[in-house]
């Protein structure tokens, strides 16, 4: 490639609306352009670097067994709803209308699609296990659509399901998956952490997320200092608190007159109190269910491990009409006594067990409720009464005795054990040996292809620019040619360019009539991984000037060995990724 005759629109100024590193290097190198909100053209530069991701995924996928197919990105609404997603993933999902009044999605993922081809392809157990992918645009209204390729509204995913006759064998599939996934990170030069992970809204068994920690990352990792414990904030189990002993007796519960202050730092203002002295009560709806979850003051309750205590089911804070008929109050005035009785499930985080006593809603407007005491004043045990870890884990907290550490990562790719929940729903069942019809066991595996690309700009970059990794660079090598005009210089670049080429060499000669330094800028901006200065004055001495984007020394080699030292980096730098 001739860098004279490519589209690489490099720009000085930072984009205004670019927070983070790999956004504004996105724009500034000339990668990508922004359309609308969430949704980028990739222009030559970056396409490159995401077809040479796209490569790596497609060559280890079919390595582990996977095979690619296609599926519409367009799909209609129905085959959502008969899984629930259609209500589940709520305004994320984009719909569209037809012409003929029917309606459709734009595939966010494609369980029900891969799902459906199944249900209507698989008879026999004889035709088990198989593992389908595809790499296509997927199409999410995120709420907060940013950071460039990290959370845009289209992107570049690969999605892969798997479908077993049993367990054993569904971790077969997993485990290939997820060995899969690793080797496809080291390839693409990304550091990352495998954490446990919740399933959330695909439902299933087990989940691994694979994130690159950095500080610009949405995730947190939560993980203990010697390595035995990661998992995501999500997921992160704590440990309970050791039981509070008071100091004296605690007398009976005392309603208080706490007129219009509903929040926790309301009350605590108003009652000269700390939030950890709260025990804070929440509604939420499963369904037709309505559950009550309690949690300290100071905690963050964590939806998904209340709905994995109920089984699973999709949770969502209850409507202010169900509270106010649930409470007998107006919202903010929920409390533990006397709920369970009202409520299809009362869910305890062990930290308000452990409290020795605390102020609650009263369950009557503009009230609470001071020395309430757990297991005296309401139920910890009973039939429909839980004591589990629903909260979030925050500083100070432990697991398995050993403190937790927290640190921000980039969710790059995520596999899932789904067992059988769309399989049963859409009917995708097979005979086993004996002739019983079972439903597949499935997994589901998707990895972030913009992710990756933005992860790695993240991870490599300085103050002049990107430093890709040699994989997943746009082009392996550059030539700057400093004196283009000079026709000695012209004829070495050109010479040492052919020559890379023929190699098989991923080359890019700057040719264009422009100062070097300017050229020098562009080239450290794009983050080419080995720079080749061919100038006058290294001429002079049968030189040329070899140059890492990632070290700051340059060195000297003479013109004839220039090609083969180049190759030998560029071998170098490969072999480091495994590639
Ligand atoms: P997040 O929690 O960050 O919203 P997710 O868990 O919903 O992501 P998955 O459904 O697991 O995402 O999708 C698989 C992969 O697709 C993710 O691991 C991530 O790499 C990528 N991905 C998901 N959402 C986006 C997005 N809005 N923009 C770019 N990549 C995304
Ligand atoms: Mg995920």
């Amino acid at each position: 490639m001739r860098y004279s005759r490519m589209f690489i629109p490099t720009v000085k100024e930072i984009p205004a609306d670019a927070e983070v590193a790999s956004h504004q290097l996105m724009i500034r190198a000339g990668l990508c352009r922004k359309v609308a909100s969430g949704t980028y053209t990739y222009l030559p530069l970056g396409w490159r670097s995401l077809l040479k991701i796209i490569a790596i995924v497609r060559e280890e996928m079919n390595k582990a067994g996977a095979q690619e197919i296609i599926v519409p990105s367009m799909q209609p609404l129905e085959l959502w709803a008969r899984t629930g997603r259609s209500v589940d993933y709520g305004p994320t999902m984009f719909r569209l209308e037809d012409r003929h009044g029917r309606m459709n999605v734009l595939g966010p993922t494609a369980e029900e699609v891969f799902t459906t081809l199944m249900a209507g392809e698989i008879k026999s157990y004889k035709q088990l296990p198989v593992n389908l992918y595809q790499i296509t645009p997927k199409f999410r209204d995120e709420f907060r659509p940013r950071f460039g390729a990290i959370r845009s509204r289209e992107f570049i995913m690969k999605d892969a399901y798997s479908f077993d006759v049993d367990p054993e064998s569904l971790d077969k599939s997993y485990q290939a998956m997820y060995d899969a996934y690793c080797r496809i990170f080291k390839r693409c030069g990304l550091e990352y952490v495998i954490v446990e992970a919740e399933s959330g809204e695909m439902g299933g068994s087990g989940s691994h997320q694979f994130t690159v920690p950095c500080e610009s990352g949405e995730d947190t990792i939560v993980y203990t200092e010697d390595g035995s414990y990661a998992a995501n904030l999500e997921r992160a189990e704590v440990d309970a608190l050791p039981k509070e002993e008071a100091d004296a007796e605690i007398p009976p519960p005392e309603e208080v007159h706490t007129p219009n202050v509903g929040t926790i730092e309301a009350v605590c203002g108003f009652l000269g109190s700390r939030p950890n002295d709260m025990i804070k009560t929440l509604i939420y709806s499963a369904g037709e269910r309505t559950i009550t979850a309690i949690v300290r003051g100071d905690h963050e309750l964590n939806p998904e491990k209340l709905a994995q205590i109920i089984g699973g089911e999709h949770i969502d804070l209850a409507a202010e009409l169900t509270i106010e008929q649930v409470t007998g109050a107006k919202v903010g005035f929920a409390g533990p006594m006397g709920i369970a009785g009202k409520v299809s499930n009362m869910v305890i985080d062990h930290a308000v067990a452990a409290m020795a006593a605390g102020i609650a809603g009263a369950n009557k407007s503009d009230y609470h409720v001071k020395n309430v005491v757990p297991g005296r004043d309401f139920a910890l045990e009973g039939d429909n009464i839980t004591v589990a870890d629903i909260r979030f884990a925050g500083e100070g907290d432990t697991h398995k005795g050993k403190k937790l550490l927290f640190k921000k990562g980039i969710e790059v790719g995520q596999v899932f054990k789904l067992g059988t929940k769309y399989s049963k729903k859409l009917g995708a069942k097979f005979l086993d040996e004996e002739g019983h019809e079972k439903p597949c066991i499935m997994g589901c595996y998707g990895i972030g292809i913009n992710r990756i690309f933005a992860s790695a700009i993240e991870l490599g970059n300085d103050t002049n620019g990107i430093i890709w990794p040699i994989s997943i660079a746009p082009c392996e090598v550059i030539i700057t040619s400093v004196n283009q005009d000079d026709r000695e210089v012209a004829r070495v670049s050109g010479d040492i360019y052919e020559q890379l080429l023929g190699e098989g060499i991923d080359v890019l000669l700057d040719d264009r009539a422009m100062r070097g330094g300017v050229k020098f800028k562009d080239a450290d901006l794009i983050g080419i991984p080995i720079r080749i200065t061919v100038g006058q004055r290294s001429l002079a001495e049968g030189n040329v000037e070899l140059k890492l984007r990632a070290e700051s020394e340059s060195s000297k080699v003479r013109i004839e060995e220039a090609t083969a030292k180049v190759i030998e980096l560029v071998n170098e730098l490969k072999e480091q990724l495994n590639v």
